[in-house]
């Protein structure tokens, strides 16, 4: 099985770069199934193809199954694997070109970030539900799809069609995104997933599909068949998609506008304040990694990468654009390796484990929970407090008594608001959440304290009871 991928972007022979693989050699690739090579049919400065070959060994195939895979019978040693380009393929070439994918490129960062004039070739690629499925998944992603059947026996015409496609794809995209894309729809299509789906398949697929699955208009379509009708894991994804899919109406910058809002003779922006102050926890509690839930544009992050005391910075958000600003901020695709390990940027919901939130010392949620509809908060402390329990985490939210020495203002101090706490209520929250997940918590107030109505920030800093957790 085959698949080609070509662009015309000058000089074509930077794809080289792009995908890692050299356009002189013919590499060679083990998989449990069988081998996957790469080489380059041509590579000129006009136009550069690479192509990824798979011959599927049937019985390796067979042996990788796991063994409560349902198939038993003859078919699966004699099949359309070693011929027709299937979710094999689309396995192979994630671990072939795994860095092209991520989107990393050392040698031209520019280019790898760059939508770049692509066509992507698939001779024999067997298509549930016929050419039309086909052009319903890719058109609304930028591609423009010719999807020809393939008729069942050239000699008689009377057969009609079999299930598979020729198909071409071309448009100006991003490699990591087509391959991305690529990775997911061609088992979407080819429907017959060659291995058992586990509960980690939804964390693939989040991942494959972040940036465009959310609000690709055939979601559920996608999701349904890429986890095998697996009801489950469908409905787990699908709720997740949602969740994402709502950043696109809601996406907000962070609370800026509070900044308009402060008495004029308060010259520290009350966003500084709150930086200082989370930080200065961070160095009392000795923290070493440390990781920005809703991390917005990134400011805070920006400051902790200058320590270096901080040895591991990651930073998430639900929001795409909002990561964009941030790894422009950190200038993430000019740092070196060393600099780029230290930190980590991705997009997640809070709402849902993920197993990327664990294992760091401390968690900041800075002006983030407020933004969280309070039906879902508790997903929330579980996602955070339980299943990423890290040594300490840090929350600050507005303290909602403040309000009315904001004299502009009328109702919540930003329309994303879902709510904003007294101190009681604040109070309240976070000794349960505490008692709740075996942390013990502090209060402390944010910004100029007014005798009657406190301060306008307020902060609870929780620390795991007991010390270091298992
Ligand atoms: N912490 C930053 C940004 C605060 S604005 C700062 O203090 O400047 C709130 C941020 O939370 C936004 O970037 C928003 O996209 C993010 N957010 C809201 N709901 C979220 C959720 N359920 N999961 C992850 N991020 C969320």
């Amino acid at each position: 099985m085959l698949l080609t991928v070509s662009t015309t972007h000058k000089p074509a022979t930077d794809l080289g770069f792009l995908l890692h693989k050299h356009p002189d050699r013919v590499q060679e690739f083990k998989q449990s199934f069988g081998t996957a090579t790469v080489f380059y049919p041509e590579a000129t400065e006009e136009r550069c193809t690479v192509a990824l070959m798979l011959t599927v060994d049937p019985v390796r195939l067979a042996r990788s199954r796991a063994k409560n895979a349902p198939d038993f019978s003859l078919a699966q040693y004699v099949n359309d694997r070693s011929y027709a380009a299937s979710s094999l393929l689309g396995v192979a070439m994630a671990d072939v070109f795994s860095t092209a994918r991520s989107g990393r490129c050392n040698a031209n960062q520019d280019l790898a970030d760059s939508a770049i004039p692509l066509e992507i070739e698939i001779p024999v690629l067997p298509c549930r539900g016929g050419a039309t499925i086909a052009h319903r998944v890719f058109e609304p992603l930028g591609w423009a799809v010719e999807a020809e059947p393939i008729a069942l026996d050239h000699a008689f015409a009377e057969w009609g069609d079999s299930r598979y496609i020729r198909l071409r794809l071309t448009g100006e995209v991003r490699l990591a995104d087509a391959l991305s894309q690529l990775h997911v729809l061609l088992p979407v299509l080819d429907e017959s997933k060659h291995y058992w789906q586990g509960p980690d398949e939804v964390d693939k697929l989040m991942r494959s599909g972040e940036g465009w699955l959310a609000s690709h208009p055939d979601k559920d379509l996608i999701t349904r068949r890429y986890l095998a009708r697996t009801a489950g894991l469908t409905r787990v994804a699908l709720a997740r998609l949602a969740e994402l899919g709502d950043e696109v109406e809601t996406a907000i910058e962070p609370a800026d506008d509070e900044e308009v809002l402060q008495p004029e003779e308060k010259r520290i922006p009350l966003n500084a304040q709150r930086h200082d102050a989370v930080y200065e926890v961070l160095l009392e509690l000795g923290a070493r990694s440390v990781i920005d839930l809703g991390c917005g544009p990134g400011q805070f992050m920006e400051r902790l990468m200058k320590t270096s005391s901080f040895t591991r910075v990651a930073g998430s958000d639900v929001s795409t654009r909002s990561l964009q600003h941030a790894a422009r901020r950190l200038y993430v695709d000019q740092m070196s390796e060393r600099q780029s390990e230290r930190v980590d940027l991705f997009q997640g919901a809070l709402t849902y484990e993920d197993e990327r939130y664990a294992g760091f010392d401390a968690a900041v949620l800075m002006e983030v929970i407020e933004h969280v509809d309070p039906p879902r908060l508790e997903a929330l402390e579980h996602v955070v407090f339980s299943a990423a329990k890290p040594r300490a985490v840090i929350v600050t939210t507005p303290n909602c008594e403040y309000n009315v020495l904001y004299e502009t203002l009328v109702g919540r101090r930003h329309p994303d608001h879902r709510f904003e706490w007294t101190r009681e209520q604040f109070a309240e929250w976070s000794d349960r959440v505490a008692q709740t997940h075996g942390y013990a918590v502090e209060r402390r107030g944010i910004g100029d304290l007014d005798e009657t109505f406190g301060t306008p920030t307020q902060m609870a800093i929780f620390t795991k009871a007991g010390g270091s957790d298992d």
